[in-house]
């Protein structure tokens, strides 16, 4: 199960919009990528339409999921690569810390990985005594300051070059500067004797093709191809719905990948990784693993409501849109995945009771949809998940909320709830198309009326 801290999302979401650097930082993100993603996919040679044929390959890839694994497990191990199943986060961390210890790693280095981050490795490797370096410059400075990624991949952009500046002062012990040259050579100066001197080095996956039977990561750094090829052993770990199933499908997602994720035609370096070095080649790793990461995807691939969630190729351009997201920012989510994403696959993943601020905090305006380069409905997700919430659901193991009211007089409440908005009646109902009255998508299936006797004492109403 994913690990999340849902709890907050109000206290850091409020926190967020007071904070006036933030609220610029998140404005000025939003006005680079949200507008230059959408421009860079209708300037497509083939028009948006491209989209709809990226929906039909991720629809076709997860309805042959079983067959695609099965290939892409075949090839890479017959390229001499070995492939783990993992069924959840322990699973996946034992099974590399048990291939560090046999390969004596004790220094790793990291290229941004949001699965990693969704199974806690970092943590448990550190727990066994091993180093763990990230290597992309936003994770890195977010290693240091000790903090969680607050978008898919620009992780740092909570942070300022200020505050980058005197972190750096404080970890690295070099003169500040907010310089984001000179701060980025200084990392680089770091980062440079760690791929040198590590025994591992560990990557996410963008895709991988069934076909061939090769992973892909895609950087404009430079750093995973140096943290796959330098390092004598190889791990690559990816969610088992990252696959498609031949290399022109690959090739079609991988353009509406890059333009939507940072308005690029593609990215500055995309790798093709599957298996070790053969005895040919001068550079390359001894040993290549993949991990390939159920957690709780094959509850999600079961329910024909929320499939479509496993076609997402994680551009983060629903974040680049999102006017949630814009101004509460990644780490309210409490979750590695944030913005319309996360507010669907969080709760899916971890628990629909458990993460229901997520999905009842967006605003349903639709700009997702329009952004994700593989069209996907996130709206519609987002008004199923409220729907169990409102409802219930026994098979999702979801409760549903209840509501209350308060008051013996409704004259006496009026005077004392100046802020509030509506009052509530009774249980949502509403008419389906035959008129009959059935249970709404979004309100409360039952209401209680707690009937006070004493005064009311409207300040001690807590709304
Ligand atoms: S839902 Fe669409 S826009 Fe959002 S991260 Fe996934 S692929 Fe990208």
């Amino acid at each position: 199960m994913l690990a999340v801290d849902c709890n907050k999302y109000r206290v850091t979401a409020q926190k967020a919009i007071r904070d006036p650097v933030l609220q610029n930082a998140l404005t000025n993100f939003q006005n680079l990528l949200g507008k230059g993603g959408a421009e860079a996919i209708r300037e497509l040679p083939e028009g948006p339409q491209l989209r709809l044929k990226g929906h039909a390959i991720r629809k076709k890839a997860i309805a042959h999921l079983d067959i695609l694994l099965e290939t892409l497990a075949a090839n890479i191990r017959k390229n001499g690569g070995h492939v783990f199943f993992a069924s959840d986060a322990t699973a996946a961390v034992n099974y590399c810390i048990k291939v560090a210890q046999r390969h004596q790693v004790r220094l790793v280095v990291k290229g941004k990985s949001m699965v990693t981050e969704e199974i806690g490795l970092n943590r448990a490797l550190s727990a066994v005594g091993i180093e763990t370096v990230e290597t992309d410059l936003g994770e890195y400075i977010i290693q240091l300051a000790n903090e969680n990624p607050s978008h898919i991949i620009a992780p740092a952009i909570h942070k300022t070059r200020e505050q980058v500046g005197r972190l750096f002062t404080e970890k690295l012990n070099i003169p500040y500067t907010n310089n984001p040259s000179a701060l980025t050579m200084a990392a680089r100066k770091v980062l440079r004797t760690k791929f040198l001197a590590a025994d591992m080095g560990i990557s996410g996956c963008n895709l991988a093709c069934a076909a061939t039977g090769h992973i892909t990561t895609v950087s404009n750094e430079g750093n995973i191809r140096m943290a796959t090829t330098l390092p004598r052993v190889t791990m690559a770990f990816m969610g088992m719905e990252r696959v498609a199933a031949t290399l022109t499908d690959h090739h079609t997602l991988l353009r509406l990948l890059t333009r939507a994720a940072a308005a690029q035609k593609m990215a500055g370096y995309i790798s093709y990784i599957g298996g070790p070095a053969s005895s040919e080649q001068a550079d390359g790793p001894e040993a290549f693993h993949l991990v390939i990461l159920d957690n709780g995807r094959s509850r999600i691939l079961a329910d024909k409501t929320f499939r479509e969630i496993l076609y997402c190729v994680r551009c983060a351009a629903c974040l680049n849109v999102c006017p949630v997201y814009g101004k509460i920012g990644g780490h309210a989510y409490g979750s590695p995945y944030s913005g319309p994403i996360g507010a669907v696959v969080t709760p899916l993943l971890a628990g629909i009771n458990r993460a229901h601020h997520l999905c009842q905090g967006e605003t349903l305006c639709g700009a997702c949809r329009q952004a994700c380069p593989v069209d996907i409905n996130i709206p519609r997700m987002l008004l199923a998940l409220r729907s169990k919430l409102a409802q219930g659901d026994p098979a999702g193991n979801t409760k549903p909320k209840q509501h209350a009211i308060l008051g013996s007089d409704p004259r006496h409440v009026c005077e004392g709830l100046t802020n509030c908005m509506s009052f509530i009646t009774g249980p949502s109902r509403t008419r389906d198309i035959e008129g009959v009255m059935v249970f709404g998508a979004h309100g409360p299936r039952e209401v209680y009326l707690f009937v006070i006797t004493g005064d009311i004492i409207s300040d001690d109403l807590n709304f």
